[in-house]
């Protein structure tokens, strides 16, 4: 039995039809995990979908109302990039449950996965880039509205800049607000990637991601990481070491929500990094380490992953539950 929970319904799936989002990943996941008996049933939750009371701590009511009435405009529909209809709606109101379910599970258990989640393009008056509703804001809002905690930071390694999660914190930046200290060691041994930042308010923001890609335009994070193309391993990881020690050396977050996107693998169909499976774990481990070592608790959610073979996503998001339980043992 593993020691903490994972977040997990067959109503995950997105009914997306035939789409690069491997939409059956969820289910797959879950049984790769039983059958290689990493976990057992008992530690699978299901989850809730979250209330509308709970998406509007995000979404304007106009966006929500446009959803639950299927009167988005056909600009709209396209921008999303997924067809809509009223069961996608369902699937991300889940979603959004399951990760309200992670964050307060994490309270108790320093760690919580859902599988599933992690839609960081979603902004609060429209979704885009195949998220419709940002989940992870949701948890972050009502946990905050619970007072379960005040401050969190976000910790993205989508290979997409997570300009959803940047907008809808942005709200209590200044512009006044000093650039954060960087290493200028570890800057000198990885001079091709670019690190920028400035950040205030109670959410704490950190994006590393393939600067050429998806989204063209990038809101800024409170860290952004900008790596170049085909950066592999030893780079990333440099880069991700540095970018958590600078943001909780400015920082004391009281939940930290991971994304633990599949897409930086050098297999993905969207992404343009070098990482390798295994790196992608050090990934993992590097994050966990961190947040064990300060007691910060993690919620876990899965984000993208494009992979030619689906197997190799299936097999980078399992590596996240066995970091996890490695971590946390
Ligand atoms: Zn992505």
């Amino acid at each position: 039995m593993l020691p903490f929970k994972l977040i997990y319904s067959d109503d995950y799936y997105l009914p997306i039809g035939a789409h690069v989002f491997p939409a059956e990943k969820y289910r797959r996941i879950r049984d790769r995990l039983l059958s290689t008996s990493v976990a057992d049933a008992k530690d699978f939750l299901e989850p809730q979908p979250a209330s509308d009371q709970d998406i509007l701590l995000v979404h304007t009511p106009e966006y929500v109302h446009k959803l639950k009435t299927g009167t988005l405009s056909p600009r709209e529909e396209m921008e999303l990039e997924v067809p809509f209809s009223p069961e996608l709606v369902k699937a991300f109101w889940l979603a959004a449950g399951g990760s309200i379910l992670a964050a307060r599970q994490s309270l108790t258990d320093r760690v919580a996965i859902s599988i599933g989640g992690g839609f960081h393009h979603a902004f609060p008056d429209h979704g885009e880039g195949f998220c419709m509703i940002h989940d992870v804001a949701v948890a972050i809002r009502r946990l905050q509205r619970d007072d379960k905690i005040r401050t969190a930071m976000t910790v993205d390694c989508d290979v997409h800049q997570g300009n959803g999660t940047a907008a809808i914190f942005a709200g209590a930046r200044t512009a006044s607000e000093p650039l954060p200290s960087v290493s200028l060691s570890t800057l000198d041994r990885h001079p091709a990637g670019k690190m920028r930042g400035a950040h205030a308010g109670d959410v704490f923001t950190i994006s590393l991601h393939q600067h050429n890609n998806y989204p063209m335009w990038k809101p800024p994070s409170s860290i952004d990481v900008d790596l170049p193309d085909g950066a592999g391993d030893d780079d990333y990881l440099a880069w991700l070491d540095n970018a958590l020690s600078s943001g909780l050396r400015q920082f004391e977050p009281d939940l930290l929500c991971y994304i633990a996107g599949a897409d930086p693998y050098r297999e993905d169909q969207l992404g343009g990094l070098s990482l390798t499976i295994k790196g992608l774990k050090k990934r993992d481990e590097l994050v966990f380490r961190v947040a064990r070592a300060r007691d910060i608790p993690v919620m876990v959610t899965f984000a993208g992953g494009y992979a030619r073979n689906v197997e190799d996503t299936v097999t980078i998001q399992c590596n996240t539950v066995i970091a996890a339980k490695e971590a946390f043992s």
